[in-house]
């Protein structure tokens, strides 16, 4: 047994809490020690108990959290890594129904699955983990150490943008170009999922545009600004910049009302993508006229969770090319870096916070 320091969760004394633990580490495949894993709404919404999904590995009565990661390997008894290599491991694991088997647990189809951190399965905040290869994704640019950390929020863009391809072929989405330039996303929120759908739309060619309820600061709106990326305040611009309509609408707030308000601005055959998971929506109120404008102008509403991992290897793809492109821009995504001691950030968003990580090394 080997002592290691872990997060810990949805333990008898609840809360959030830095445990030292003893942990099998001598049959392993790949060795693993993460180098920053990322904190995100999942998260607080596990530690808050908001989250009604989460639940502990089997014959645990604690959860490991973590599922955002970058990680170096330690050790490998495989030959498909070795030690040094950079990694980011797959979320979600295979239970055995048809989607599962297929390498699609994104999609599974009976909830057997598990995900690390989150659903019966230990998460990567901790020092040392062992995985199997076939869980994890070779970062093969060393320099992705920085933002490698956000592969796993991208990847879960990507599949949204697959779920998109499919939907939006029900009638003809692109223009008269056959591209989408000139066509209009909306993202609400300004988090770091928010952030990462907007320069995906962009560039996948899309006039992209994320929208929140208030200002943002100085310093978010600097961070936003060097990497291109266009912002709205609704409440004081309401309707100016939408005159266009929007014609795919993303959702990362999970507030019901805003998303109906904003549906009414969707184009004919237009496509909803809703996201937002944080477990602490309040009551909208959903009307008639609201299906009947869904209805009449062939609007898809779709949501999605997670990702493949062929996800995961495009967005490590997508990574590397922003980071050659805006370099420094683009880590300053990672608005702050706590030690794994920090605890408190698992109770609040931080102010001015696009994405916080745990450093751990
Ligand atoms: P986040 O950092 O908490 O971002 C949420 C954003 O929504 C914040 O910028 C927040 O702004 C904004 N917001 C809240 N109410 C709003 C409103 N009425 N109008 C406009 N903006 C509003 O979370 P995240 O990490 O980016 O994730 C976004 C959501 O996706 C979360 O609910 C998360 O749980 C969920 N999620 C889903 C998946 C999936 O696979 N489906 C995967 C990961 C995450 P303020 O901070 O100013 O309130």
């Amino acid at each position: 047994m080997t002592k290691i320091k872990a997060v810990i969760t949805n333990a008898p004394d609840g809360g959030v809490s830095v445990k030292t633990i003893d942990a099998e580490r001598s049959n392993y495949k790949v060795l693993l020690s993460p180098i920053y894993t990322g904190v995100c709404g999942t998260d607080r919404g596990i530690v808050s108990s908001s989250l009604k999904f989460a639940y502990n590995p089997e014959g645990y009565d604690y959860l490991i959290l973590g599922h955002e990661s970058i990680c170096e390997v330690l050790d490998s008894k495989v030959p498909e890594f070795k030690a040094g290599d950079l990694v980011v491991p797959v979320v979600r694991r295979p239970g055995d129904c048809v989607n599962c088997r297929i390498g699609r647990q994104d999609n599974c189809s009976d909830g057997k699955k598990h995900e690390a951190g989150i659903t019966g399965m230990h998460g990567f905040m901790q020092q040392t983990f062992a995985d199997d290869p076939e869980f994890l994704v070779k970062v093969e640019d060393k320099s992705l150490k920085e933002v490698g950390v956000l592969t796993e929020p991208l990847k879960n863009v990507l599949k949204a943008f697959e779920v998109f391809d499919t939907v939006s072929k029900r009638a003809v989405f692109h223009g008269k170009d056959s591209t989408v330039l000139g066509k209009n996303v909306v993202v609400i929120g300004t988090g770091c999922e928010a952030f990462l759908y907007t320069m995906m739309s962009r560039e996948l060619s899309f006039n992209a545009l994320m929208v929140n309820r208030h200002p943002l600061s100085e310093k978010i709106m600097k961070i936003f600004g060097d990497l291109g990326l266009r912002f709205v305040n609704y409440a004081e611009e309401p309707e100016s910049q939408f005159s266009a309509g929007i014609d795919l609408l993303i959702d990362t707030s999970g507030d019901p009302t805003t998303v109906f308000n904003f549906l009414r601005k969707v184009n004919y055959n237009g496509v909803v993508i809703l996201f937002g998971t944080n477990g602490k929506a309040p009551p909208g109120a959903f009307t008639g006229a609201d299906i009947d404008y869904i209805v009449e102008r062939n609007i898809t509403i779709a949501g999605t969770v997670d990702a493949a991992k062929k996800h995961y290897i495009q967005a490590t793809e997508y990574l590397t090319k922003w980071h050659a492109l805006y370099g420094e821009k683009l880590e300053n995504v990672i608005t702050e870096k706590f030690p794994p001691e920090n605890t408190a950030i698992f109770t609040s968003r931080q102010k001015d916070e696009i994405k916080s990580v745990i450093e751990w090394k």
